[in-house]
């Protein structure tokens, strides 16, 4: 196994990457490699400090004849995620990762690099110490735990750092620059329900909607996959209106950021609708299934027969809690102007939950512009208003619009185009990163995310392409040279 990586090019950087990789750094256990960065820029005699949060901000003046430039924000997260294969004997707490090379790549014996994001630290840690390259003002902003809340971009105060651009080296396509993502709300709606004895003559059922795909609720939420809970609800709505239909308990969804891929309801009919209950059950399952049949192969929507549970929903209840999730929105709400298939606006109506008289009804709402992400909480309010249930909002962090005119984007596809002879793909993405939170702290910010070739980040397979990290770091260096005045 090679381990030399600062063997490999540009040796600056890949030094730095093989140091990081000696300090164990795994989320929420920052505090060894936020003192090494502090040591760090205090050894190269840079002003440096750590925030109240634990992020590391170290400042170096511009070289010789640069100093009108504008201020340059390098920025990358000094958490990884800690996964290892279940056959390694490994302490993420305490043991050093073992990067190794692999023909065209680096990679880790057994366990999850870090060159996620450790190779945009390295870089950034490079730039500081360097004495030969041409720069305006730099200052390196590490931050931690991005993997594991973004706790280090939520809590930066504003007004630590000086700078009007700001380069974030944590995306993980070689060619590719993102100039935008989605902001996000948590919507937390509930409805308290009095438990009504059960009517005589009924026959109870178990209604199950399963074999939807899910997945992620940003990233995969134009796919129009199945959502569980407003399939399961369409059939409840029509099943009270024209059988007596009585619900029980209900159960649909799992996680807040996945799109619900299963949902469960007791249910109670009276005795002399069972069996157009019971067709109209296969009947949904047809519509379900035809509906969704290029992204659903394998829906189902079944039914079992149950004991009697031992209390229904008080009628007004049912009826505002169907009426209501029939009503919400869900999917997507708007596709991006600015960039084409990239959408803006979604939310996810991800969990509906009955437990102790109460029904919880959680979605996530996103957007890359926070005044459409206002106004989509507000449509949902107003849907759970109308329904008599509460609804509070909480979780918020602001989105980043893709701006097509920014100046440090033309700057980039500029260099880029110069160097290699073609324009790099301008891309944004429907999920939470950390420009969000921290151009939220700095309005002011032009910002745009670059990065080397990783695979199988957040897996014990993660790997760099190593050809691309100096390709990233020959991009980074003659972007800083090509930075507008200000
Ligand atoms: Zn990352």
């Amino acid at each position: 196994m090679n381990t030399n990586l600062s063997s490999l090019n540009p040796t600056k950087l890949w030094k730095n990457f093989e140091s990081i990789c000696q300090i164990p750094h795994p989320s929420k256990k920052e505090g060894n490699i936020i003192e090494f960065m502090k040591n760090f820029g205090e050894k190269l005699g840079l002003e440096t400090k750590v925030d109240e949060i634990g992020n590391v901000i170290i400042k170096k003046p511009a070289t010789p004849g640069m100093e009108n430039r504008k201020g340059v924000v390098l920025q990358g997260h000094l958490d990884m995620v800690p996964q290892k294969n279940s056959d390694k004997d490994h302490d993420f707490e305490k043991d050093p990762i073992e990067a190794y090379i692999d023909g065209e790549w680096v990679t880790a014996n057994g366990t999850t690099l870090g060159s996620d994001n450790g190779i945009g630290v390295a870089a950034a840690m490079a730039v500081l110490e360097s004495t030969d390259m041409q720069h305006g003002p730099v200052e390196a902003l590490f931050t931690i735990d991005e993997e594991t809340g973004m706790t280090g971009a939520f809590g930066l105060k504003p007004g630590l750092l000086d700078g009007d651009i700001l380069l974030n080296m944590d995306s993980e396509d070689e060619g590719e620059l993102y100039v935008g993502c989605a902001g996000g709300t948590n919507a937390n709606a509930s409805f308290n329900y009095k438990k009504e004895s059960v009517p005589a003559n009924i026959k109870a059922y178990k209604l199950i909607i399963k074999g939807l795909k899910g997945g992620h609720s940003g990233l995969d939420i134009p796919l129009g996959r199945g959502n569980a809970n407003k399939l399961i609800f369409r059939f409840m709505r029509f099943a009270a209106s024209n059988y007596g239909m009585k619900l029980s308990a209900i159960e649909g969804g799992s996680l807040r950021n996945a799109i619900p891929r299963e949902a469960f309801a007791t249910v109670v009919v009276p005795k002399t609708n069972i069996s157009d209950f019971e067709q109209s059950i296969k009947e949904h399952e047809t519509i379900f299934k035809n509906e969704l049949k290029s992204v659903e192969p394998d829906l189902s929507f079944t039914f079992e027969s149950t004991e009697t549970p031992s209390f229904v929903m008080d009628e007004k209840t049912q009826k505002n809690l169907i009426n209501a999730i029939y009503a919400c929105p869900n999917g997507v709400i708007r596709m991006s102007n600015d960039m084409e298939g990239l959408v803006e606006t979604s939310t996810n109506l991800a969990i509906v939950k009955s437990e102790n008289e109460q029904v919880e009804v959680l979605c996530l709402l996103r957007s890359s512009v926070d005044s459409a992400k206002d106004d989509l909480e507000n449509m949902v309010e107003s849907v759970f208003t109308l329904a008599e249930a509460n609804i509070v909002f909480d979780g918020q962090y602001p989105g980043w619009k893709p701006n097509m005119d920014s100046d440090i984007l033309k700057v980039m596809q500029e260099v880029y185009k110069n160097k290699w002879g073609n324009i790099p793909e301008i891309k944004g993405i429907h999920a939470g990163l950390e420009c969000g939170l921290l151009g939220g702290a700095y309005p002011n910010w032009d910002m745009i995310s670059f990065g080397p070739t990783i695979r199988f980040p957040h897996s014990p397979d993660e790997k760099v392409n190593i050809a691309t990290v100096q390709k990233f770091w020959d991009f980074l260096v003659e972007t800083l040279k090509n930075i507008p005045k200000k």
